[in-house]
């Protein structure tokens, strides 16, 4: 899996073609969506029309809380990759764990099915907490290959990487620029990147690779597309990166994962 990949979500779907066309010219192969974005046709079409060999490709889309269920996830499963146009995706993600629906086992169990039968290469969660990752693990038989959650330098969740760690699963960042609402304004992440002659995005993004995350920036600006990606040819020092670890408020832009359904 690459470690950086391009985001999709509130991208309408007619928008979402040339967005993903504009981030595979810049070099990313990796491409996140999900049932609910409503953008998986035109994630799709972007990923054809680009002529790039499909083993070249990561493709993630993600099951939809209202489709948790083993009968209800084949179906909804079958329904993205007609909407993508592939014949498997790299990797089929549970959405949220809606514990008050008490079904993501279940749902589980059909991931479990879909892998076998070679339609996700991987399968695994997204905002699952530590206590569902670990009844998932009891219950089944696949360890989760990726946690994708809300995490940025103002919400690094350092218990959940731990868990992550134990088990082998990797930590995937969603809104990882903390949605551009402020974060790339914070002024030690500005003194940094004026330090380096970069960006504060650039700087974020550098700390998410160097801290050991995948990371799916989203953008629709061409420019930025390019520079979310342009990211490999500078390294945070010491003092950055403790700088940045400073920056920990433990504050959530999206959901509680607990109570979200
Ligand atoms: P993000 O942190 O990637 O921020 C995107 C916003 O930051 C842009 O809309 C823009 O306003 C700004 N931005 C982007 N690049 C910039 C740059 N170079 N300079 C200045 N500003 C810049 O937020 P996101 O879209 O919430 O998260 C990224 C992806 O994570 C989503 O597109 C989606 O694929 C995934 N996601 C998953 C979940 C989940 O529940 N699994 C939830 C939210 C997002």
């Amino acid at each position: 899996m690459p470690q950086l990949g391009f985001g999709v979500w509130q991208v309408p779907d007619d928008e979402a073609t040339k967005a993903v066309a504009t981030a595979l010219e810049a070099g990313y192969r990796s491409i996140d969506t999900a049932a609910i974005y409503e953008n998986e046709t035109g994630t799709g079409r972007a990923l054809t029309e680009s002529g790039i060999a499909r083993d070249e490709l990561f493709v993630t889309t993600k099951l939809w809380n209202t489709e948790q269920g083993y009968d209800s996830t084949l179906r909804a499963f079958d329904a993205s990759l007609g909407r993508l146009g592939l014949d498997y995706v790299d990797l089929y993600l549970i959405h949220w764990p809606v514990p008050a629906k008490d079904a993501y086992v279940d749902t589980y169990r059909a991931f479990e099915k879909i892998l076998a039968d070679g339609r996700a290469r991987a399968i695994g969660v997204s905002n699952f907490l530590p206590e569902h990752l670990e009844r998932l693990i009891a219950e089944t038989s696949v360890v989760p290959a990726v946690n994708q959650v809300e995490l940025h330098p103002q919400l690094q969740q350092r218990a959940l990487r731990e868990t992550h760690a134990q088990y082998g699963i990797a930590t995937e960042a969603w809104s990882p620029l903390g949605q551009g609402r402020g974060l790339l304004e914070v002024p030690a992440i500005v003194a940094i990147a004026q330090k380096h002659g970069r960006s504060p995005a650039q700087v974020v993004l550098r700390w998410h690779l160097q801290t050991g995350n995948v990371v799916i920036p989203k953008s629709v600006t061409p420019s930025r597309i390019r520079e979310n990606i342009d990211v490999f040819d500078f390294e945070l020092d010491a003092e950055d990166l403790a700088g940045i670890a400073a920056l920990d408020e433990n504050r959530r832009l999206g959901p509680n994962p607990a109570e979200f359904n």
